[in-house]
């Protein structure tokens, strides 16, 4: 062990690794990047946090860079997992459920907690989190607060920043704050303060006073039903002069503080729900769909492409068996309705079923839980692709996750086919169409010099595309380093200068994450690009405890 390591050790009450195989395994995520670690951090509780995030601060002061990676399951698919100092990983110790008030519809939880066993104990109150990305069966609460997940509950109940009421984190210097909305009295004590904390909310709150009109501009800019790029500053300051640092965490990676614990809210869990399957031919149609669907406030609406359904055909042929048949629509869409009132989920039922027989549209709806299980796997059958492997070629998370307006989605379709189609790549497109955000993966190889260039050039192509059509390059899957270089397009350089000013106020030795979401180049990424792409992390290593 070197000194840093010995000296950590020595501090901590968790562990400290510096062997060779644990570097590797931490030098990549779910994203198609890699970067060795010089330490690996297991934090056992909020002092641990404290003293490292505190040496990692007291080193940079002295000229010496050991930056820190907050990590939770490390399924991020942008690279912002990874990073060159310490990697604090939290699920080995600190994944607690640490207190439910069902009455309430709270909950107090270690960012190190696994979603689904979360998802699993609400169920058992009644209630549940809805934003849980596809990846719930390893994802961590606290990776899903940084990245702001969202997934096919999203278009009716929104993204998890709605759901973090309250967040206790470590600031760059070890410094611990609890967020929440403070009124404009309590903003002008907190400035008072002569700690790091004061200085935060000093220039914090300067910064939004003096940029008001561009936040707010910029807020009401982009027309798409969820986002995860950048930093939402609008959701700071309220009028009254009261401010609230939780949604600014929320979504911000690792890169202004680190999640030690969190406060949840919840909503009631309806398990009783009528779902609907609707197979169509043509784009214009899913278009009228949508948007008939989209006035009754469907749980999910959900799509899959023919092209999917081909892959799966082919790649795993008993997985759609007996659920549907080829020859496959061109589309499926599936739309959930899960009002608790039986009697309103009937009504909108039976409008529904109207509308789809006047436009004489194919459709199965159903209330049976099996029958919708298997529905469902239409819709999460697009993990095939994910986990496929097609000789040396892997399917990438390159480019996937773009939103647009809702009324630019069938541009987005059509554009997205004549991409694949250019670089000769087979199209397959899943996601979620009720908020018009897509994902599609493209099957490269990246010991291949020409698919190692095509990444980029892919990259730059979709990105470019879907600014053009007015969206964000990520709904869900937040910045990373991947979206990163892109991140000035998606706000102009006017509202990007205040993502960076942000960054520096809360981050003023770059000590946290660094190399995610802010200041990144597309050239940065070149020597970063793997030789092989594997999530063999989420299913062959499981966390120390
Ligand atoms: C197959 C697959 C499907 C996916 N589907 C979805 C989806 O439907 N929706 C979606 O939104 N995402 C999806 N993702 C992306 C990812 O799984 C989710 O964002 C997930 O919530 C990340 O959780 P994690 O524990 O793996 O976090 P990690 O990957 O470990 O970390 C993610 C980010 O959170 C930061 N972080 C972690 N813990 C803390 C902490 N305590 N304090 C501060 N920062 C912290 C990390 O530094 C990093 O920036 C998918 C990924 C895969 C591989």
């Amino acid at each position: 062990m070197n000194k840093v390591a010995s000296y950590l050790q020595e501090h901590i009450a968790g562990e400290v690794l510096v062997a060779a195989d644990a570097r590797r395994y931490f030098s990549t995520d779910g994203g198609v990047f890699q970067i060795t670690p010089s330490l690996i951090v297991y934090p056992k509780n909020l002092q641990d946090i404290r003293k490292v995030t505190r040496f990692s601060w007291q080193m940079a002061e002295k000229g010496h860079r050991l930056p820190i990676t907050p990590r939770g399951r490390g399924s991020d698919q942008g690279g912002a997992a990874i990073g060159p100092g310490m990697i604090m990983v939290f699920p080995a110790h600190m994944n607690r459920l640490l207190e439910l008030d069902p009455k309430r519809r709270l909950a107090r939880i270690q960012p190190g907690m696994n979603f689904r066993a979360f998802q699993d104990a609400m169920h058992s109150h009644a209630l549940f989190l809805p934003p849980y990305p596809s990846s719930i069966d390893f994802a961590t609460l606290g990776g899903a607060i940084a990245n702001n997940t969202a997934g096919e509950k999203t278009v009716k109940y929104g993204a998890m920043r709605n759901y973090v009421k309250g967040l206790e984190v470590v600031l760059a210097n070890g410094e611990v704050i609890q967020t929440g909305r403070i009124s404009k009295k309590e903003v002008e004590q907190r400035k008072g303060l002569t700690n790091f904390e004061g200085e935060i909310y000093r220039q914090l709150d300067g910064l939004l006073t003096d940029n008001w009109e561009v936040i707010q501009k910029h807020a009401s800019g982009l027309q798409v039903s969820k986002n995860a790029a950048g930093y939402p500053l609008a959701m700071v300051k309220g009028k009254d002069g009261s401010i609230d640092l939780t949604p600014l965490f929320v979504g911000s990676q690792g890169t202004l503080g680190i999640v030690a614990e969190a406060i949840l809210s919840l909503e009631p869990y309806t398990p009783n729900t009528v779902l609907f399957k609707i197979n169509l031919d043509d784009l214009n149609q899913v278009d009228a769909v949508v948007k008939a669907f989209m006035q009754l406030q469907p749980s999910a609406l959900e799509i899959v492409d023919k092209h999917l359904l081909d892959f799966v055909s082919k790649a795993s042929p008993n997985q759609l068996k007996g659920v549907i048949d080829a020859p496959y629509p061109s589309f499926v869409l599936l739309a959930e309705f899960d009002d608790p009132k039986e009697s309103l989920q009937v009504k909108k039922a039976k409008k529904v079923e109207k509308w789809l027989k006047q436009q004489k549209i194919e459709y199965v709806a159903t209330q049976d839980f099996e029958d919708q299980q298997k529905l469902w796997a239409i819709r999460h059958s697009a993990a095939a692709v994910i986990w496929h492997v097609e000789g040396t070629k892997k399917a990438l998370p390159i480019i996937e996750d773009g939103v647009v307006p809702r009324e630019k989605f069938k541009e987005y379709v059509d554009s997205i086919y004549g991409m694949f189609k250019k670089y000769g790549l087979d199209e397959a497109i899943w996601g979620h169409a009720g908020d018009a955000n897509l994902h599609m993966q493209p099957f490269l190889d990246l010991n291949v010099v020409g698919d190692r260039q095509k990444v980029f050039k892919l990259m730059d192509e979709y990105y470019g595309m879907v600014l053009k059509l007015g969206g964000s390059t990520s709904g869900e899957h937040n910045d990373g380093r991947l979206r990163a270089p892109f991140l000035p397009k998606v706000y102009g350089p006017e509202m990007y200068q205040l993502f960076q000013d942000t960054k520096k106020i809360f981050d003023p030795h770059n000590t946290l994450n660094p190399g995610v979401k802010i200041d990144v180049q597309l050239k940065d990424l070149v020597p970063m690009l793997r030789y092989e792409y594997s999530l063999a992390h989420l299913s062959d290593h499981l966390p120390r405890t």
